[in-house]
């Protein structure tokens, strides 16, 4: 891919760079060289778009390469010259990186508002192969920041995307990802099914099937409780002849030993087991894999264990807990290094507010979302019991909110959600906190506000809403909701218990004929025992 045309023409440049955004290139690599070389001809032809392009791969090249700081600097920069060009596909890379590398940083909700704003900049008609890794990308964030439903439904439309394409190994990429998120969720079946469709097509489309891939597989045999099933799943990477080609990613074949040696200890084959850490202790030494070094002195203490010995057993975990210990340390001052060294840059600093902000934000109605929900309740619990103030905290629920969507339309249903939304704002206390948790439900934090100024709070909502003209979006269906409030004073609180409570008596506000309020301080032993 390092060939030089002449002359140099932008459709041959904009095809060489979906070349490398597809990461098509044959090797790795010849990946900067090849960015740097579209940059200067797309520079010589006059094109910004092509030259952003090329520059955001450059970026991502970094971002392979653990060079995150130069290349979360580099993408701020790209963004900011994109904004101004306005060019959807440029942004829509823009996004796609800016996810990589707050993913790369630690921060999941940044990176999953990239992936989204990715989404919204990527054209119905942009090449398959492009749509296709925008969704996965999305699919993944959805999936790690909490979201497997819309995660599972990015996966697929990605998937549907990539067979239509004909792209096999674009297809065994996604469901090596679908596979392995089921994994750790613990879903067995759809693990499984995922895993035989991955052997079916690689058996259709004549693909190998490559590290990563087999890796997965063994984990969920694994999963599934066969452990004499992954000595063979993982034979082709573990005989020195085979592997080298099969070995896609950086210590794919050191994950694989991990696994065999689990299998091994699994099975009773303890000898074996032995002679695969050993092998793995060796690659770790050698490469200086610190992350996976601490979790084979994991699996060797285990095995220590299954063996009798005992104390050799405790001395490995207490290596395993040092090491382990040490290494998140070591990953939380890199992140915040990488962060505050991209941050010096004014701009990158106020596009990531906005961002992370826009994460937190409901996008029918404006207001909060779960996630910003599930950030403030805990703070709100902690400054209550360090303060000594007590703390409210309200769930809303629409009545009868099917009847909206069924008697008039979705859209009018969409009404009156915003439509509400804006009068709960109006509400509420100045220094409440209110946001949408779900479809047609709402939480309110009532910061410094016992029980009785809650239930007089709460009752205001509901009178609000009861007696809010609701003619011009309804026509003339009245639009009613339940309040269940519960008060927190003191310590002993959690989330989960704040929130049961206030479930109950909103539950017993719906039953007792809905359109009222019921209220009552949390009571943390009966909601444990619920
Ligand atoms: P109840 O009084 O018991 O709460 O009855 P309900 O009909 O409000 O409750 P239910 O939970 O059965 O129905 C909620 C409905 O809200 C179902 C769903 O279709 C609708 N819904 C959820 N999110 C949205 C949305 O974003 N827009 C619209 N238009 N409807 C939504
Ligand atoms: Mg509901
Ligand atoms: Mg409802």
């Amino acid at each position: 891919m390092t060939t030089t045309y002449a002359p140099v023409d932008a459709g041959r440049l904009a095809a060489d760079l979906v070349t490398l955004e597809t990461g098509r290139t044959t090797a790795m690599r010849t990946d900067a060289a090849e960015a740097d070389r579209v940059e200067r001809a797309a520079a010589g032809l006059g094109r910004p778009a092509l030259v952003l392009r090329a520059r955001l791969a450059r970026a991502v090249v970094m971002l392979r390469e653990g060079e995150t700081v130069a290349a979360g600097r580099l993408t701020h920069q790209v963004y900011a010259e994109a904004v101004e060009l306005g060019d959807d596909y440029v942004l829509a890379r823009c996004h796609r990186t800016l996810s990589m590398f707050f993913r790369q940083v630690g921060d999941a909700a940044t990176a999953l508002a990239h992936a989204v704003q990715c989404m919204s900049h990527t054209a119905d008609d942009a090449p398959a192969a492009i749509r296709s890794r925008h969704l996965m990308c999305l699919a993944v964030m959805l999936d790690e920041t909490g979201s497997p439903e819309e995660a599972r439904r990015a996966f697929d439309e990605a998937l549907a995307l990539a067979t239509a394409d004909h792209d096999g190994e674009l297809a065994l990429h996604l469901m090596n990802n679908m596979a392995y998120t089921a994994y750790e969720r613990g879903d067995l079946s759809a693990a499984e099914e995922i895993t035989e469709r991955m052997r079916e097509i690689t058996r259709s489309a004549g693909l190998a099937l490559n590290a990563t891939c087999l890796d997965t597989m063994a984990r969920v045999a694994m999963l599934g409780g066969r452990p004499a099933e992954v000595a063979d799943i993982l034979a082709p990477l573990l005989t020195e002849e085979t592997s080298r080609d099969l070995i896609d990613v950086g210590y794919a074949l050191e994950e694989a030993l991990l696994t065999a040696a689990e299998a091994r200890r699994a099975l009773g084959q303890e000898a074996g087991a032995q002679r695969l850490l050993d092998r793995l202790f060796r690659l770790c030494a050698e490469h200086g894999l610190a992350g996976l070094q601490a979790r084979a002195r994991e699996q060797q203490a285990l095995l220590y264990a299954a063996t009798g010995h005992y104390r050799e057993a405790f001395e490995e975990y207490r290596r395993f807990h040092d090491e382990s210990r040490e290494l998140t340390n070591a990953q939380q001052d890199a992140r915040s290094r990488a962060m505050q060294a991209v941050y010096q840059a004014e701009e990158a600093r106020r596009a990531t507010d906005a961002f992370r902000e826009l994460a937190h934000r409901d996008a029918l109605t404006g207001l909060h979302n779960r996630r910003h929900a599930d950030q403030e309740l805990p703070a709100a619990l902690a400054t209550a019991a360090a303060d000594g103030t007590p703390l409210s905290i309200a769930l809303i629920d629409l009545d009868h909110f099917k009847r909206v969507n069924d008697t008039l339309s979705h859209e009018a249903g969409d009404g009156v959600l915003r439509l509400f939304a804006a009068v709960l704002t109006t509400a509420v206390p100045p220094d409440a906190v209110v946001a949408r948790i779900g479809g047609e439900e709402f939480v309110v934090l009532l910061p410094r506000t016992d029980g009785a100024a809650a239930e007089r709070a709460c009752e205001h909502i509901r009178a609000t809403v009861a007696g809010q003209d609701w003619a011009p979006v309804t026509g003339g269906l009245p639009v009613t909701c339940s309040i269940g409030v519960t008060t927190v004073t003191g310590r002993g609180a959690t989330p989960a218990t704040a929130l049961a409570s206030a479930d109950r008596h909103l539950y017993s506000a719906k039953r007792a004929g809905r359109d009222r309020v019921c209220a009552g301080p949390v009571n943390a032993a009966a909601e444990s025992r619920r």
